[in-house]
């Protein structure tokens, strides 16, 4: 497992790997590692030869500087953990490092910047945006591996590579949960006990009612959501029912192609996401 801590090394290091026919994997992090990234990184050494994963807490995607501080950070724990897996290489770049003279493209990503995460978190897939065209950019991977945890950064990704780097694929791993039904986090760490129990009452209605889509009337489905998360004393930033991967926002079930229930809310200090597919198709990139 070699540690790449600038552009240069990472550089130097994958070189001889372009020449080579070996699928290279990647699979980006922001450190604080749950079995949620590990299994990306299994998934990631199931389908390719050679693994990347990358540790960097991307500023530029905090919409609220506060978060970024308090962002957990972990490298000694992450390392051991990854230490497990061996994956071929870590890369742990540094801001200034890794954007240094960088010129970035046009990024559409018109309405995904503008609904829901977009709405709320002005800027963020901007930044996740930014960061990934580095790292594709550098890394070259014939896959990248991503969560569904985070769905509308999925769809984000989807819209990147498609006008970019048409040649990198999108594995979108599902969300991994602990027994309680609650989607594993980094930010879950900042949850007391009684908060990580309410939290995960809420995910368990996310996935009862995602089975229920079709059958229920929507706006039922989704006031059964936003009392549930109002009940917890938890402040609903949305509960929607969305296509992937365009985000439009349904008003009721559109079977013929995939529907997700995504739901954010604030549990104290703490931002949670979640998501849960409805019933039919499901996208080409998803791991099923
Ligand atoms: P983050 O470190 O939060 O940027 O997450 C890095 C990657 O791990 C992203 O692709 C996330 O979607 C993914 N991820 C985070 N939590 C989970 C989870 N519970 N299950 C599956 N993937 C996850």
């Amino acid at each position: 497992m070699y540690l790449a801590e600038s552009r240069e090394k990472l550089a130097s290091f994958l070189k001889p790997l372009f020449s080579e026919p070996i699928r290279i994997g990647f699979v980006p992090t922001m450190g604080a590692l749950h079995q949620g990234h590990l299994t990306l990184v299994e998934q990631a050494k199931r389908s390719c030869g050679f693994v990347v994963v990358s540790i960097f807490v991307n500023k530029r995607q905090f919409n609220d500087p506060e978060d970024f501080k308090a962002y957990p950070r972990l490298l000694h724990q992450d390392l051991d953990l990854l230490q497990n897996l061996q994956p071929d290489v870590v890369f742990l770049p540094v801001e200034e490092d890794l954007f240094s003279r960088v010129q970035f493209p046009d990024f559409p990503l018109h309405p995904l910047d503008t609904v829901l995460e977009g709405a709320f978190r002005l800027g963020h897939f901007r930044g996740v945006a930014e960061v990934l065209w580095v790292f594709f950019t550098l890394i070259r991977p014939h896959q990248v591996f991503m969560g569904q945890k985070d769905l509308q950064q999925c769809a984000v990704v989807e819209r990147l590579l498609q006008r970019h780097f048409p040649e990198i694929h999108l594995v979108m791993v599902p969300t991994v949960r602990e027994a309680s039904g609650l989607a594993l986090s980094s930010r879950n760490l900042r949850l007391s006990p009684e908060e990580k129990g309410k939290a995960a009452a809420i995910s368990r209605l996310i996935l009862k009612c995602a089975g229920q889509v079709g059958q229920e009337p929507w706006p039922v489905l989704q006031k059964m959501l936003q009392d549930e998360i109002q009940r917890a004393g938890f402040n609903p930033d949305y509960v929607a029912l969305v296509s992937y991967p365009d985000f439009v926002v349904l008003s009721k079930h559109k079977p013929s192609y995939p529907n997700a229930i995504c739901v954010a809310y604030h549990a104290g200090k703490v931002r949670l996401i979640d998501n849960a597919w409805a019933p039919g198709p499901l996208p080409a990139s998803f791991l099923a």
